[in-house]
Protein backbone atom coordinates (compact mmCIF):
# COMPACT_ATOMS: atom_id res chain seq x y z
CA UNK A 1 0.00 0.00 0.00
CA UNK A 2 1.20 3.33 -1.12
CA UNK A 3 -0.37 5.65 2.14
CA UNK A 4 0.56 9.32 2.30
CA UNK A 5 0.73 10.89 5.37
CA UNK A 6 -1.48 13.94 5.77
CA UNK A 7 0.08 16.64 7.79
CA UNK A 8 -0.46 19.48 5.20
CA UNK A 9 -1.64 21.44 8.67
CA UNK A 10 1.86 21.59 10.42
CA UNK A 11 4.20 24.19 9.15
CA UNK A 12 6.95 22.92 11.52
CA UNK A 13 9.57 20.52 11.12
CA UNK A 14 7.32 17.29 10.74
CA UNK A 15 5.27 18.83 8.59
CA UNK A 16 8.50 18.79 6.81
CA UNK A 17 9.25 15.25 6.85
CA UNK A 18 5.65 14.71 6.45
CA UNK A 19 6.51 16.42 3.10
CA UNK A 20 9.73 14.74 2.15
CA UNK A 21 8.10 11.04 2.81
CA UNK A 22 4.94 12.02 0.84
CA UNK A 23 7.35 12.65 -2.23
CA UNK A 24 9.39 9.93 -1.82
CA UNK A 25 6.70 8.03 -1.54
CA UNK A 26 5.41 9.08 -4.60
CA UNK A 27 8.87 8.21 -6.32
CA UNK A 28 9.13 4.87 -4.82
CA UNK A 29 5.16 4.39 -6.19
CA UNK A 30 6.31 5.53 -10.16
CA UNK A 31 9.46 3.39 -10.17
CA UNK A 32 7.93 0.11 -9.18
CA UNK A 33 4.90 0.94 -11.53
CA UNK A 34 7.62 1.62 -14.44
CA UNK A 35 8.80 -2.03 -12.69
CA UNK A 36 5.66 -3.83 -13.01
CA UNK A 37 4.99 -2.54 -16.37
CA UNK A 38 8.04 -3.37 -18.05
CA UNK A 39 7.75 -7.26 -16.76
CA UNK A 40 4.34 -7.10 -18.10
CA UNK A 41 5.51 -6.03 -21.02
CA UNK A 42 8.43 -8.40 -21.88
CA UNK A 43 6.39 -11.10 -20.41
CA UNK A 44 3.99 -10.41 -23.11
CA UNK A 45 6.37 -10.50 -26.04
CA UNK A 46 8.51 -13.13 -24.93
CA UNK A 47 5.05 -15.06 -24.80
CA UNK A 48 4.76 -14.74 -28.96
CA UNK A 49 7.70 -16.48 -29.83
CA UNK A 50 7.40 -19.26 -27.46
CA UNK A 51 3.59 -19.52 -28.68
CA UNK A 52 4.86 -19.79 -32.25
CA UNK A 53 7.52 -22.61 -31.18
CA UNK A 54 5.03 -24.85 -29.11
CA UNK A 55 3.05 -24.73 -32.03
CA UNK A 56 5.83 -25.82 -34.59
CA UNK A 57 6.91 -28.34 -32.18
CA UNK A 58 3.07 -30.02 -31.84
CA UNK A 59 3.09 -29.94 -35.75
CA UNK A 60 6.04 -31.57 -36.09
CA UNK A 61 4.76 -34.16 -33.35
CA UNK A 62 1.84 -34.74 -35.44
CA UNK A 63 2.52 -34.58 -39.10
CA UNK A 64 6.63 -35.24 -38.98
CA UNK A 65 6.78 -38.91 -39.30
CA UNK A 66 4.49 -39.00 -42.69
CA UNK A 67 5.73 -35.38 -44.02
CA UNK A 68 9.68 -34.88 -43.49
CA UNK A 69 9.12 -31.41 -45.25
CA UNK A 70 7.00 -30.14 -42.57
CA UNK A 71 10.28 -30.70 -40.20
CA UNK A 72 12.46 -28.54 -42.29
CA UNK A 73 9.79 -25.86 -42.32
CA UNK A 74 9.04 -25.54 -38.53
CA UNK A 75 12.43 -25.88 -37.62
CA UNK A 76 13.26 -22.70 -40.18
CA UNK A 77 10.43 -21.20 -38.42
CA UNK A 78 11.56 -22.12 -34.65
CA UNK A 79 15.03 -21.02 -35.61
CA UNK A 80 14.11 -17.72 -36.74
CA UNK A 81 11.59 -17.79 -33.37
CA UNK A 82 14.38 -18.65 -31.01
CA UNK A 83 17.03 -15.64 -32.64
CA UNK A 84 14.33 -13.28 -32.09
CA UNK A 85 13.56 -13.98 -28.29
CA UNK A 86 17.32 -14.21 -27.87
CA UNK A 87 17.64 -10.15 -29.32
CA UNK A 88 14.94 -9.35 -27.57
CA UNK A 89 16.38 -10.99 -24.07
CA UNK A 90 19.95 -9.35 -24.95
CA UNK A 91 17.96 -5.91 -25.79
CA UNK A 92 16.01 -6.33 -22.34
CA UNK A 93 19.37 -6.99 -20.21
CA UNK A 94 21.12 -4.13 -21.68
CA UNK A 95 18.84 -1.63 -20.62
CA UNK A 96 17.96 -3.14 -17.29
CA UNK A 97 22.29 -2.90 -17.02
CA UNK A 98 21.80 0.48 -18.29
CA UNK A 99 19.01 1.61 -15.80
CA UNK A 100 21.47 0.21 -12.85
CA UNK A 101 23.98 2.90 -14.04
CA UNK A 102 26.48 0.33 -15.50
CA UNK A 103 30.39 1.76 -15.59
CA UNK A 104 31.33 2.57 -18.91
CA UNK A 105 35.30 2.49 -20.25
CA UNK A 106 34.97 6.28 -21.33
CA UNK A 107 38.31 6.63 -23.95
CA UNK A 108 38.64 8.97 -26.94
CA UNK A 109 36.91 7.93 -30.19
CA UNK A 110 37.67 8.74 -33.13
CA UNK A 111 34.34 9.44 -34.54
CA UNK A 112 34.93 9.44 -38.45
CA UNK A 113 36.58 6.08 -38.66
CA UNK A 114 33.41 4.73 -36.76
CA UNK A 115 31.23 5.67 -38.94
CA UNK A 116 33.08 4.80 -42.05
CA UNK A 117 33.21 1.35 -40.17
CA UNK A 118 29.47 0.98 -39.28
CA UNK A 119 28.03 2.42 -42.39
CA UNK A 120 29.98 0.01 -44.36
CA UNK A 121 29.05 -3.14 -42.62
CA UNK A 122 25.19 -2.20 -42.67
CA UNK A 123 25.77 -1.07 -46.33
CA UNK A 124 27.03 -4.80 -46.82
CA UNK A 125 24.92 -6.86 -44.35
CA UNK A 126 22.15 -5.48 -45.77
CA UNK A 127 22.83 -4.34 -49.90
CA UNK A 128 21.89 -1.04 -49.08
CA UNK A 129 23.35 2.31 -50.12
CA UNK A 130 24.90 4.77 -47.21
CA UNK A 131 25.79 8.00 -48.04
CA UNK A 132 28.56 8.74 -45.89
CA UNK A 133 29.36 12.88 -45.46
CA UNK A 134 32.30 13.26 -42.98
CA UNK A 135 34.00 16.49 -42.15
CA UNK A 136 37.80 17.13 -43.09
CA UNK A 137 38.61 17.08 -39.58
CA UNK A 138 39.08 14.38 -37.39
CA UNK A 139 36.09 14.48 -34.98
CA UNK A 140 36.98 13.00 -31.47
CA UNK A 141 35.08 12.48 -28.46
CA UNK A 142 35.32 10.93 -25.15
CA UNK A 143 32.83 8.12 -24.77
CA UNK A 144 32.50 4.77 -24.93
CA UNK A 145 33.12 3.38 -28.02
CA UNK A 146 31.32 0.15 -27.78
CA UNK A 147 28.13 1.97 -26.65
CA UNK A 148 28.36 4.69 -29.64
CA UNK A 149 28.77 2.09 -31.89
CA UNK A 150 25.20 0.11 -30.62
CA UNK A 151 24.09 3.84 -30.95
CA UNK A 152 24.63 3.55 -34.63
CA UNK A 153 23.72 0.48 -35.67
CA UNK A 154 20.40 0.69 -34.32
CA UNK A 155 19.72 4.18 -35.86
CA UNK A 156 21.04 2.64 -39.09
CA UNK A 157 19.41 -0.87 -39.04
CA UNK A 158 16.30 0.86 -38.25
CA UNK A 159 16.32 3.28 -41.50
CA UNK A 160 17.42 0.34 -43.48
CA UNK A 161 13.72 -1.38 -41.89
CA UNK A 162 11.84 1.38 -42.67
CA UNK A 163 13.22 2.78 -45.72
CA UNK A 164 14.26 1.70 -49.22
CA UNK A 165 16.67 4.14 -50.80
CA UNK A 166 19.34 5.67 -50.05
CA UNK A 167 20.46 6.38 -46.25
CA UNK A 168 22.43 9.55 -45.70
CA UNK A 169 24.81 9.59 -42.41
CA UNK A 170 26.10 12.97 -41.69
CA UNK A 171 29.24 14.12 -38.81
CA UNK A 172 29.66 17.71 -38.03
CA UNK A 173 30.69 20.21 -35.82
CA UNK A 174 28.56 23.09 -34.83
CA UNK A 175 29.99 25.29 -31.79
CA UNK A 176 30.99 22.92 -29.17
CA UNK A 177 28.53 20.15 -30.09
CA UNK A 178 29.21 17.38 -32.46
CA UNK A 179 25.65 16.03 -34.93
CA UNK A 180 25.60 12.84 -36.05
CA UNK A 181 22.85 12.43 -38.81
CA UNK A 182 20.63 9.27 -40.06
CA UNK A 183 18.54 10.39 -43.01
CA UNK A 184 16.12 8.05 -44.60
CA UNK A 185 13.53 8.94 -47.08
CA UNK A 186 11.01 5.82 -45.98
CA UNK A 187 7.59 5.59 -44.65
CA UNK A 188 8.10 8.38 -42.22
CA UNK A 189 6.22 8.71 -38.45
CA UNK A 190 2.99 11.06 -37.37
CA UNK A 191 3.50 13.37 -34.61
CA UNK A 192 2.16 11.80 -32.13
CA UNK A 193 4.14 8.52 -32.85
CA UNK A 194 7.42 10.81 -33.11
CA UNK A 195 6.89 11.04 -29.23
CA UNK A 196 6.28 8.01 -28.71
CA UNK A 197 9.23 5.72 -30.21
CA UNK A 198 11.91 6.22 -27.53
CA UNK A 199 9.01 4.83 -25.44
CA UNK A 200 10.13 1.13 -24.13
CA UNK A 201 7.88 -1.42 -26.88
CA UNK A 202 6.64 1.18 -28.67
CA UNK A 203 6.17 0.34 -32.26
CA UNK A 204 3.93 2.01 -35.16
CA UNK A 205 2.88 -0.98 -36.71
CA UNK A 206 3.23 -4.23 -34.38
CA UNK A 207 2.40 -6.35 -37.10
CA UNK A 208 4.51 -5.66 -39.85
CA UNK A 209 7.60 -4.67 -37.21
CA UNK A 210 7.04 -8.65 -36.38
CA UNK A 211 8.46 -9.11 -39.91
CA UNK A 212 11.44 -6.93 -39.66
CA UNK A 213 11.94 -8.26 -36.23
CA UNK A 214 11.69 -5.08 -34.50
CA UNK A 215 10.92 -5.12 -30.54
CA UNK A 216 10.26 -2.10 -29.65
CA UNK A 217 13.77 -1.32 -27.39
CA UNK A 218 16.15 -0.26 -30.04
CA UNK A 219 15.06 3.42 -29.81
CA UNK A 220 14.74 3.76 -26.05
CA UNK A 221 18.43 2.13 -25.43
CA UNK A 222 19.57 4.34 -28.54
CA UNK A 223 18.32 7.34 -26.01
CA UNK A 224 19.81 6.05 -22.87
CA UNK A 225 23.12 5.55 -24.46
CA UNK A 226 23.15 9.33 -25.83
CA UNK A 227 22.28 9.85 -22.22
CA UNK A 228 24.94 8.62 -20.62
CA UNK A 229 27.20 10.56 -23.32
CA UNK A 230 25.21 13.94 -21.87
CA UNK A 231 23.94 14.47 -25.03
CA UNK A 232 20.04 15.14 -26.84
CA UNK A 233 18.99 12.47 -29.50
CA UNK A 234 15.63 14.46 -31.53
CA UNK A 235 13.96 13.25 -34.79
CA UNK A 236 12.37 14.98 -38.03
CA UNK A 237 9.99 13.23 -40.02
CA UNK A 238 7.17 14.29 -42.52
CA UNK A 239 5.03 11.02 -43.23
CA UNK A 240 5.31 9.58 -46.43
CA UNK A 241 8.57 11.37 -47.26
CA UNK A 242 11.32 10.17 -44.71
CA UNK A 243 12.83 10.55 -40.88
CA UNK A 244 15.85 12.25 -39.93
CA UNK A 245 17.24 11.29 -36.12
CA UNK A 246 20.04 13.95 -34.68
CA UNK A 247 22.23 12.94 -31.84
CA UNK A 248 23.99 15.77 -30.45
CA UNK A 249 26.93 15.33 -28.16
CA UNK A 250 28.90 17.90 -26.68
CA UNK A 251 32.67 18.15 -28.58
CA UNK A 252 34.73 17.34 -25.36
P1 LIG B 1 12.03 -1.66 -33.45
O1 LIG B 1 12.89 -2.74 -32.92
O2 LIG B 1 10.58 -2.02 -33.53
O3 LIG B 1 12.54 -1.04 -34.69
P2 LIG B 1 12.68 0.85 -32.13
O4 LIG B 1 12.58 1.24 -30.70
O5 LIG B 1 14.02 0.91 -32.75
O6 LIG B 1 12.05 -0.59 -32.25
O7 LIG B 1 11.69 1.76 -32.96
C1 LIG B 1 10.37 1.94 -32.49
C2 LIG B 1 9.42 2.17 -33.64
O8 LIG B 1 9.69 3.42 -34.25
C3 LIG B 1 9.56 1.15 -34.76
O9 LIG B 1 8.79 0.00 -34.52
C4 LIG B 1 9.03 1.92 -35.96
O10 LIG B 1 7.62 1.86 -35.99
C5 LIG B 1 9.44 3.36 -35.64
N1 LIG B 1 10.67 3.78 -36.35
C6 LIG B 1 11.93 3.72 -35.89
N2 LIG B 1 12.82 4.19 -36.78
C7 LIG B 1 12.09 4.57 -37.86
C8 LIG B 1 12.42 5.15 -39.13
N3 LIG B 1 13.67 5.43 -39.48
N4 LIG B 1 11.39 5.41 -39.98
C9 LIG B 1 10.11 5.13 -39.65
N5 LIG B 1 9.73 4.59 -38.46
C10 LIG B 1 10.72 4.31 -37.57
Amino acid sequence: KWETVDFSHRKDELGQVALSFNEMNKRLKRMFDTQEQFVANASHELKTPLAVIKSYVRLIERQGHARPEVIEESLETINHETDRMHHLIQQMLTLVAIEKGEQLTFKQVRLNALLKQVSKSIALAFDRLINLQLPEEDLVIVGDEDKLKQLLYILLDNAQKYSDDAIDLRLKKEGDHILIEVEDRGEGLGELDQEAIFDRFYRVDKARTRETGGTGLGLTIAKAIVHQHEGEIKVESVEGEGTTFQVVLPAS
